[in-house]
């Protein structure tokens, strides 16, 4: 089972688009793109939430 990166927590199952994966409790605290299942952190305009809702490399497609 993979650990949060957030908590080190055993069973996240978020991806991070960094590398590692996030868990339901922590989940809450990021911006999730709702195309490709991927997180992202809140404050991350570069690669996350696009204004539209989704990460910039989804936003593409939309
Ligand atoms: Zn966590
Ligand atoms: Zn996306």
């Amino acid at each position: 089972m993979a650990k949060c990166i957030c908590c080190e927590m055993s069973g996240a199952q978020y991806e991070h688009f960094d590398g590692g994966y996030v868990c339901d409790n922590c989940v809450g605290s990021y911006f999730t793109c709702p195309d490709c299942g991927r997180v992202f952190d809140r404050d991350d305009y570069v690669h996350g939430d696009a204004g539209n809702g989704f990460c910039a490399e989804c936003a593409a497609d939309h």
